[in-house]
């Protein structure tokens, strides 16, 4: 079987449960000959897998930024309807201004909204201690709600990380807390910018809320958007086709990841992978750091 790409998976540096290092063994095990580490606004694990990459798997350097996209064209002049949105970024410089200046806001800011959503949640649910919601998120990783989630199951409020999202955590319960996304076309500019290269991500994964309509990434395409990922485990087969040919009547090379997140998701490794060319495709417009 030819080697695997998958270009998008969470490490322990975020919100994945396995280590850099168990991740470059999993997706090693798994077949995978090219891997993408695209932690949540960090590059923190970017040096722990290349330091255990095995010989013949290739490691592109990643990161998943969190955004804020308008829904679409405005239709009338006051429409300025947002939804959060997330756009990976691939190959970029770590040591871009912009970039390292965002990562860090967006992460502080996360810790406190972690811990004012974990407050909200602990004020029904007793059993939860916010107080120590940090103890089992690593020093430098970026906290999100993932983390309530396992704390939520470790106190014994919910069986799963699912299912804390479906009762508690989801997008518009009562306990969520907003953070301040990075407007998605200044993410693209950054990226672009830092020699990277900007791909959406999971623009259609509806079963998290309302999702983007396809003008916004005809608009981002222009600023410099390189790719889409069509394939992805939260796209319907119907959502895929859609945008399969979307992606190709504007110019934007289609990716297929797993978004792995170890056993905080069900997916496993390498459920969705990027077929050689559109990979070729991506490198060539990457000048921020090499594939390793
Ligand atoms: P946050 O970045 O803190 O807003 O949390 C978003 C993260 O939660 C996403 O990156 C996913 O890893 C995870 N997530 C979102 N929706 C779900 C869901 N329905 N079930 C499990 N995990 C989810
Ligand atoms: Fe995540
Ligand atoms: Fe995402
Ligand atoms: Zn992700």
């Amino acid at each position: 079987m030819a080697p695997l790409i998958d270009l998008h998976t969470h490490s322990t540096v975020s919100d994945g449960t396995e280590t850099p290092e168990e991740l470059v063994a999993t997706a090693a095990a798994a077949g995978i000959g090219t891997l993408a580490l695209t932690d949540h606004d960090t590059t923190g694990g970017w040096e722990r897998a290349a330091a255990v990459l095995p010989a013949g798997m290739r490691l592109v350097r990643g990161a998943e930024f969190s955004c804020v996209s308008p829904t679409g064209r405005p239709q009338t002049p006051g429409d300025r309807a947002t939804v959060a949105v997330h756009l990976l970024g691939y190959l970029f410089d770590p040591t871009h201004e912009a970039i390292v200046a965002e990562q860090r806001r967006l992460v502080a800011e996360r810790v406190e909204r972690l811990r004012t959503m974990a407050q909200n949640v602990a004020a029904d649910y007793p059993q939860l201690d916010a107080d120590r919601i940090f103890d089992h998120v690593p020093e430098g990783t970026t906290p999100g709600r993932p983390h309530l989630g396992q704390a939520l199951m470790r106190a014994g409020v919910v069986g799963s990380v699912d299912e804390a999202f479906a009762h508690i955590l989801r997008n518009g319960s009562p306990y969520y807390v907003p953070k301040t996304d990075t407007p998605v076309e200044r993410a693209v500019q950054m990226i672009v910018d830092a020699g990277g290269v900007p791909v959406f991500a999971h623009p259609l994964a509806r079963r998290r809320g309302r999702v983007i309509e396809l003008s916004v990434l005809a608009d981002l395409a222009a600023l410099g958007l390189a790719g889409v990922e069509v394939d992805h485990p939260d796209h319907s087969p119907e959502d895929r086709a859609l945008l399969r040919g979307f992606a190709k009547d504007i110019g934007l090379v289609p990716t297929g990841s797993s978004d792995f997140h170890g056993t905080n998701k069900s997916t496993p490794i390498a459920a969705e992978t990027t077929a050689p060319e559109a990979f070729e495709e991506l490198v060539a417009k990457a000048s921020g750091v090499p594939v390793l």
